[in-house]
């Protein structure tokens, strides 16, 4: 069986020790990234937030220099490698501000957009599962996908990280799920907004790409713009499972992935 070239890929979801929940230096990740041959590596380590929200997974507000510097020091050990300044944004109500101001301040390639948080609830934090329990499963996908819709209307994020994040633990209602889907899909039609197809979910408990295959059908659907990412925490998670990803982006119909500098969008056939 010939191996599959995934020159064609960028791995733009990457972290930094700075969020005091990854490991290793950016240049290790870079190394990785081309030991795996992938065409472009990208940043995103996750953004300080205001003062008043949880701090203990993201960098300090000062410590945007310092990642600017560790990310600037990998590209130049590998200064023939495409390797892209980005950040992932949590979307929470009230923050929206903060977030313009913070990625005017930067020059970066692009913004990920991501929820984490339902109201005060970090619902994808492994010590917090205990509160799925509270409200209705119907409620919680309902809230989520509520929010990802938001955050998608602002216009601050280029991408849409991990779409449904909500089943990380294998939460989900019964039956027909598309229509959580549909809204938040259409305006990230009409927003010009990509989503990220994520390997990171097959090494969490429900063991699945994030999205799932129903929600890149209407993704498809809807011409909405795609990129494979694999939310690596570490070196050796850079570009992981991107075969298995490729494979099913192709089988969805897609023919091509969103590449982004200095947040303008082009595309690459895969
Ligand atoms: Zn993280
Ligand atoms: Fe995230
Ligand atoms: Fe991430
Ligand atoms: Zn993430």
């Amino acid at each position: 069986m010939s191996e599959i070239s995934l020159l064609s890929l960028a791995d733009y979801h990457m972290h930094t020790p700075l969020c005091k929940h990854a490991s290793g230096a950016p240049w290790e990740y870079v190394e990785k990234a081309i030991e795996r041959g992938l065409g472009e590596i990208g940043f995103s380590d996750h953004c300080p937030m205001p003062p008043w929200y949880d701090p203990d997974f993201r960098m300090n507000s000062n410590q945007m220099p310092i990642y600017q510097r560790i990310v600037d020091d990998a590209r130049q050990r590998f200064s023939d490698y495409k390797v892209k300044f980005g950040i992932e944004a949590d979307f929470h109500p009230g923050t929206e501000l903060y977030i313009e101001t913070l990625t005017k301040d930067y020059d970066f390639d692009y913004v990920i957009g991501s929820v984490h948080y339902i109201n005060d609830w970090g619902f994808d934090n492994p010590d917090l599962v205990h509160r799925y329990d509270e409200m209705s499963i119907e409620d919680i996908w309902e809230r989520y996908f509520f929010l990802w819709e938001q955050a998608i209307c602002t216009g601050l994020f280029d991408i849409m990280a991990h779409p449904d994040l909500v089943k990380k633990f294998g939460h989900r209602p019964k039956g027909d799920l598309t229509q959580y889907y549909k809204g938040p899909l259409y305006q990230c039609m009409k927003m010009g907004v990509a989503i990220e197809v994520s390997t990171a979910g097959l090494r969490k408990p429900v063991g699945e790409i994030y999205p799932s295959e129903d929600f890149l059908k209407i993704a498809f659907e809807h011409n909405i713009p795609i990129v494979i990412s694999s939310d690596a925490h570490k070196p050796a998670e850079v570009g992981m499972d991107f075969e298995k990803a490729l494979e099913l982006v192709k089988k969805i119909g897609y023919r091509r992935t969103a590449r982004f500098t200095q947040r303008k969008i082009e595309f690459i056939d895969i």
